[in-house]
């Protein structure tokens, strides 16, 4: 429903069980909705006339920090964009984590929208004019009013108490620094209480990681999968305990480092781990009953931390100090031994924790029986007269029964009346003098006495107080707890790590992966790789070897019929690549990856799975993207590239983007391409070699055999694969006949070095056809046409001869 809201506005409201608010909250978080919560202010029962209401909490998908609104395994990002001049800024933070850091560059947006590609945002803020740049695709947006560097500058002095923003990178990056103070603003205005952990910033270069581009991520399903619910690279290897590893290992794989220190730290820490089975079970166990320490550090730096969170922050810093022994017990080196060493059980805050809290509190603070007995004198002390309150009712019961002699005679108790005596109505003339009549009802009358009152004072009163108490007590455990904040989440994120390394080293170990020699080199050179994913799904994988050299051996052309296997072969090459700048060990009997400084997947749009936005234009705007932005020490994917178009033009920009990346560019590229006319390009340009999938016909069958070896598709096997689809026998034949006439086309225009040359087409097989027959032949794409649309082409030729007089049933999908 909806009510005015002043002027013409009208306030859109709905109701709901206020028991089951939370649930309906995060389906209105996930739709990118904003929720506000109001409560009455006022006690109703004290107040004549309206309760005073307010808002008491606003909730957005960027800043909720609750355990039930939040994915576990990814970082729910709030990302404020901005520009600067000619400088572009973004700034993110998960308020659930306390992570905050920032990015930046100059230059053009296209940089800007590829790091929020990468970041996925929960909820992005920002200028109108910067929000219209970032393109603030697929995720809910605010827009705020511009700040200038100078007011972010004294904005993000204030929160960080400090008289520099030198020690967070922020005083000679504008537009990040912009970013930063748009980003507390709102946030700060979301959750008043809730920034108290975001102690620190920062600011990292875009340079330091390899370049994905969002049609790359896409394409590789790197994160997120191209069919729903279907599996991903990250989902393969996220063997993690935690959302903390979880999280870890989905940022690793969407910004894998470019430099190799950081590479071969990550390979030299997971191969020790996968030598040492004893050793990483032992200490996967112990990760596997630790609580997600960073969300309980970020719940307890927006003072929204509840019992529970604290009772599994005593478990986990128990179970904290347990893997610093192992992974010290156990000797492990460099950076293992590191982040051993960062853990920090906080053994003091352990022990208050313990001697103040039960052993499993409740869910909310309100109530009660959180502390444990004999931690607080008082609270023991009102917790016996609550108790002993119980025995001095049963005592009175049973005096007062003796007195009067009714056997049926009880004290009961609700919430309007309290403590009262209660008769059957058949003996309320039984009742004494010195009884008071309460509250008549239809079967019984109910009584107090001066004695029932003292008693009732104090045992309400005791439970008042106590649960008050309790409270009091638990807020200054958690404010405690928050003073901790720092050392919390500094160990939260190295148990992250521990466990993201210890995933990738148990997925290597049962999977039987190997670890990638990383060098200088520039070369790739992989024997016997396999598809990370297709080699689980597929029964008998075939491997294959790739070696791939800068300027050298530089351009692979694969040609092969459909289903081949091209497009698998791609992909595994560069998923590959990936893992192992993420530190992951790799499918394959041996690999040599040099260090890559960008990766770029381009499939042709016919290719692509997500229809909707598959023009031609947007392939050549991917295209060209790549080209501006790729180096000698980068990989290219392209996957039937040039498609989308009439087949001259297809291939003669298929053939230029070649012959540019041979000449000019030089960087390592697989190029899949039903274009068998490319193939002739590996004589002109050495660099480029000519690779094909290996197929066998066999009694007029196709044999797949996934085997990719060098030299070129002889030919197309079109018309093999149309038969196994069950073409019409006659069709098959016919389309031979034609075939072998075409293919000496084919040839010809090959042999003239260049698309569009005359082609000798045997104009003798069309002859006896009428004209409408063979334009609607000519136009006809066979590459493109589905088994169903080549039968109705057949279909409709046929009538076209007959004179639409053709057999009356068409053919359909029965
Ligand atoms: P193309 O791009 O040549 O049309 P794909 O790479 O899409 O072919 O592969 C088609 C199918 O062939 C895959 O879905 C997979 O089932 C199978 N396949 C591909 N490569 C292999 C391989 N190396 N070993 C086994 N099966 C494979
Ligand atoms: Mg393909």
């Amino acid at each position: 429903t909806a009510r005015d809201a002043g002027g013409d506005t009208r306030a859109p409201m709905c109701g709901v069980p206020y028991h089951s608010a939370q649930g309906y909250i995060a389906r209105l978080l996930k739709h990118g909705e904003k929720v506000a919560l109001c409560e009455q202010m006022e006690d109703p029962k004290l107040v004549k006339g309206l309760v005073k209401r307010d808002v008491v909490r606003v909730l957005t998908p960027g800043t909720v920090v609750e355990g039930d609104l939040l994915e576990e395994r990814v970082n729910n990002w709030l990302v404020a964009v901005a520009r600067a001049g000619n400088e572009w800024g973004v700034a993110c933070v998960d308020l659930s984590t306390g992570e905050f850091k920032g990015t930046g560059g100059e230059g053009p947006a296209g940089d800007m929208r590829d790091e929020l590609a990468r970041l996925r945002p929960a909820e992005l803020v920002g200028s109108a004019e910067a929000l219209a740049e970032s393109g603030a695709a697929g995720c809910p947006a605010t827009t705020v009013e511009p700040v200038t560097p100078a007011e972010a500058r004294t904005a993000l002095l204030r929160h960080f108490g400090t008289a520099s923003l030198a020690a967070y990178g922020l005083e000679e990056r504008l537009a990040q620094r912009v970013a930063a103070a748009v980003l507390l603003g709102y946030a700060a205005r979301m959750r008043p209480a809730g920034l108290s952990h975001l102690t620190q910033f920062v600011s990292y270069e875009p340079r330091t990681a390899v370049r994905l581009d969002p049609y790359t991520l896409d394409a590789l399903e790197v994160v997120e999968p191209q069919r729903r619910g279907g599996p991903t690279l990250l989902t393969v290897l996220d063997a993690s305990c935690t959302g903390m590893g979880g999280r870890t290992l989905r940022q690793w794989l969407v910004r894998p480092p470019a430099l190799a220190g950081e590479i071969l730290s990550r390979l030299d820490a997971v191969e020790w781990l996968v030598d040492r089975t004893a050793d990483r079970e032992a200490f996967r166990g112990l990760l596997g009953r630790c609580a997600d320490l960073e969300r309980i550090g970020g719940r307890l730096g927006s003072a929204a931390a509840s019992p529970r969170d604290l009772a599994a922050l005593r478990v986990t810093l128990g179970l904290v100090g347990e893997c610093r022994i192992a992974l010290a017990g156990a000797g492990a080196p460099g950076w293992l031994a590191e982040l051993g060493e960062a853990l920090n059980p906080l053994p003091e805050l352990g022990r208050y924790l313990a001697r103040a809290l039960v052993d499993e509190p409740p869910l909310v603070i309100t109530e009660g029986g959180m502390i444990r007995d004999g931690f607080h004198p008082e609270v023991d002390e009102l917790r016996g007269l609550a108790k002993n309150g119980k025995g001095l009712l049963l005592e009175l019961q049973e005096r007062e029964r003796k007195r009067t002699g009714i056997e049926t005679l009880k004290v009961t108790y609700n919430s309007v009346f309290g403590y009262t005596l209660e008769l059957t109505r058949g003996k309320a003339h039984l009742a004494p003098a010195d009884w008071t009549r309460r509250q008549t009802l239809s079967g019984v009358e109910r009584y107090v006495t001066e004695e029932l009152k003292v008693l009732e004072r104090k045992i309400l009163g005791a439970e008042e107080r106590l649960s008050r108490l309790e409270q009091e007590l638990f807020l200054e455990l958690r404010a405690h707890a928050a003073t901790e904040v720092g050392s919390i989440l500094a160990t939260a994120r190295a148990l992250g790590r521990l466990d993201a390394l210890g995933a990738l080293a148990e997925t290597a170990a049962k999977r039987g992966w190997i670890r990638p020699v990383m060098d200088a080199g520039g070369a790739i050179e992989i024997v016997e790789g396999r598809h990370p994913v297709l080699e689980r799904e597929v029964s008998a994988f075939v491997a294959n070897d790739v070696r791939l050299l800068p300027w050298q051996e530089q351009i692979m052309l694969v040609t092969g019929p459909n289903m081949a296997g091209k497009s698998t072969f791609l992909r595994q090459t560069a998923l590959l690549t990936l893992m192992a700048h993420a530190g992951s060990f790799v499918p394959a009997k041996s690999a040599r990856i040099a260090a890559v400084d960008g990766i770029f997947c381009r499939i042709g749009t016919s290719d692509r799975l997500a229809e909707g936005q598959s023009t031609f234009m947007v392939e050549m705007t991917e295209v060209s993207h790549m080209l501006r932005h790729a180096t000698e020490r980068s990989l290219l994917i392209f996957d039937e590239v040039g498609r989308g178009t009439s087949t001259y033009d297809g291939l003669s920009i298929a053939w230029a983007v070649v012959e540019h990346l041979a000449r000019t560019l030089g960087a390592k590229t697989l190029f899949a391409t039903h274009f068998y006319e490319l193939t002739a390009l590996a004589e002109e340009l050495p660099a480029v070699l000519n690779l094909n999938d290996l197929v066998r016909e066999w009694r007029n069958e196709l044999v797949f055999l996934y085997k990719i070896v060098p030299g070129r598709a002889d030919r197309s096997y079109g018309v093999q694969v149309a038969r196994l689809a069950g073409l019409p026998a006659t069709v098959v034949t016919r389309a031979r006949e034609l075939l072998a006439g075409f293919e000496k086309g084919s040839a010809a225009v090959a042999a003239a070095g260049a698309a569009g040359a005359a082609v000798d087409r045997q104009l003798t097989l069309f002859g006896p056809l009428p004209d409408p027959v063979r334009a609607r032949l000519e136009e006809a794409d066979v590459e493109r046409l589905t088994p169903l649309q080549a039968m109705n082409l057949v279909h409709e030729l046929k009538e076209m001869l007959d004179g639409g007089r053709g057999p009356d049933a068409g053919y359909s999908d029965a």
